[in-house]
């Protein structure tokens, strides 16, 4: 069986606590590889490493730092077949998605290289008499990221990139279903340029995530997950006087007005709806036709693409649309979430229950489900299914429909369609939620605007990516300098005043 370590002081290595976790190719329900669990010491020993060589690359001048940045996006490309391949493999889905994945990651390290600009800081010449002050943006020391299974490079890459090229050390601890590819953007980093001990990656489970939320020398933890974990993390990592940012889980709703382009609406649904098995934080799950006639227009064309869509392995090539979810237990999950709109009253226009994909028995496959009538109050409306299910619920206005959203207690993302300006203006302004689309279903920001959400979806006040990440990664020193130094004024009990 592979083995999967730990990627330690510029080397993969074996890991130590004899504890081990499956990981499975998702497509033939198969274990492909065992990966190491870390305890508590392998993670001390990883911060201690990076401790040592972060204030060397501190040090070093921003300049350069993104100059690994830029051969790092090279060898992303030049590896791009290969790193496509590894995260199917372990999650699921398809190749071209899987690209997307490295793709979006991958625009984060571009974003990266303008970190001489970015770290800049601000000078007042001249702020008093012979007084000049400026701030300056220095790295905290170590940092560390904790990412979920459903992008295991973007989220990685959204972490690492801005973390190292503001000057610190990064401690990555990936999902545990899917580890092959951080280990790998680990290599890369370092065949780009990066000395050794500054990117360590420590595979693990609750073990390791605790060991950071307690590490003393650690000094600020990315987290990107389910809502649970990211009120545990925010909780425990703030009391612990660390610089915490946490991104949790969504349940996104794009409302469709009566007047919106219904080919361009349905297009979007079956896309953000449906692509990568629903298992993504911008997938739209609950669809909020507004009016009757809407609705019933809606549903009687979503049901044949719903039906039509094709699942199968990544290894099926191009012509696949989404692949199987990431393991037996998110299957029977959403099943089970299935059986229980059914149950509650909601009418299941399609069912993708019972979907066996020939060959392929013992996969975690799941088909496309569609549910009409779903009421607020329904779990399929209130859980994130992540899953490849849409819920629609009608609304009678455009008023109920924008109160549903804002009621939602997650606000990662969510879209309106319409052709009307003035409504998808007073959308954009009045909704709760951090990333909104205008007949754009899935509106993840690029890499030099910010990525966030509002209410259950983050915790912490900067977003990722964007100007936001360097100033997460980095903490402002402000220093007020005389000169000549000789100047005399006598002690002064009041609060200086420049004057
Ligand atoms: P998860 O919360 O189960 O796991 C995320 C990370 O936390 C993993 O590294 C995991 O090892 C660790 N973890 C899990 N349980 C833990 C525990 N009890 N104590 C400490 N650490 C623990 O999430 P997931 O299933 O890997 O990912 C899917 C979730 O992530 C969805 O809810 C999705 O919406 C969310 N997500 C959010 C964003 C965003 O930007 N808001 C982006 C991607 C995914």
């Amino acid at each position: 069986m592979r083995q999967i370590g730990h990627f330690i002081d510029g080397a993969a290595v074996a890991g130590k606590s004899g504890r081990t976790a499956e990981v499975y190719n998702p497509a033939t329900g198969e274990v492909q590889a065992e990966v190491a669990l870390a305890s508590s010491e392998e993670l001390d020993h990883a911060v201690q490493v990076a401790k040592k060589v972060q204030p060397m690359w501190a040090a070093t001048n921003p300049q350069r730092r993104a100059r690994v940045m830029m051969k790092f996006v090279d060898l992303l490309h030049r590896d791009m077949e290969k790193l496509a391949e590894a995260l199917s493999s372990e999650h699921g889905k398809t190749i071209p998605d899987a690209k997307g994945d490295v793709i979006r990651g991958l625009e984060v390290a571009e974003f990266c290289i303008s970190a001489p600009h970015m770290l800049k800081g601000e000078f007042t010449d001249g702020a008093g008499p012979g007084i000049d002050m400026y701030s300056m943006r220095q790295p905290i020391g170590v940092c560390a990221g904790i990412t979920p299974f459903n992008f295991p490079a973007m989220i990685p890459m959204w972490k690492m990139c801005p973390a190292l090229v503001c000057g610190n050390a990064f401690i990555l601890k990936p999902s545990e279903r899917d580890p092959s590819v951080p280990m790998m953007l680990a290599e890369l980093m370092q065949e780009a340029g990066l000395p050794e001990g500054l990117l360590q990656v420590v595979n693990g489970d609750k073990e390791a995530v605790d060991a950071i939320l307690d590490h003393l020398d650690i000094g600020a933890i990315g987290f990107v997950g389910s809502t649970p974990i990211a009120q545990y993390i925010y909780g425990r990592g703030c009391s612990n006087g660390k610089r915490v940012q946490c991104f949790g889980g969504a349940k996104n709703h794009m409302i469709i007005m009566p007047d919106a382009d219904l080919d361009q609406a349905v297009d979007a649904l079956i896309g953000a709806g449906y692509g990568a098995a629903g298992e993504r934080c911008m997938a739209v799950s609950a669809a909020v036709p507004v009016g009757k006639a809407t609705a019933d227009a809606l549903i009687e064309r979503l049901i044949p693409r719903v039906e039509s869509l094709k699942i199968g392995p990544y290894t099926a090539g191009d012509d696949v649309d989404f692949g199987p979810v990431v393991t037996k237990a998110a299957q029977q999950r959403i099943n089970g979430l299935v059986d229980s709109g059914v149950e509650q009253g909601a009418t299941l226009a399609v069912d993708g229950r019972n979907f066996s994909m020939q060959g392929y028995e013992n996969g975690f496959f799941v088909g496309a489900s569609l549910f009409d009538n779903v009421m607020p109050e329904m779990d399929i409306y209130k859980e994130e299914i992540f899953g490849p299910v849409l819920s629609v619920v009608r609304m009678n206005s455009y008023d109920d429909a924008i109160d549903l959203t804002m009621n939602n207690p997650y606000g990662n993302g969510t879209a309106i369609f319409t052709r009307d300006g003035d409504t998808a203006r007073d959308f954009s302004s009045r909704i709760n939620v951090g990333m909104v689309g205008v007949n754009v279903p899935i509106p993840v920001p690029l890499a030099y605007h910010t990525f966030g959400g509002w209410k259950l979806s983050a915790f912490g006040d900067l977003n990722q990516h964007g100007p936001d990440a360097f100033k997460f990664y980095t903490r402002t020193k402000t220093v007020t300098s005389r000169w000549p130094s000789g100047t005399k004024e006598g002690a002064s009990f009041s609060i200086p005043i420049m004057e």
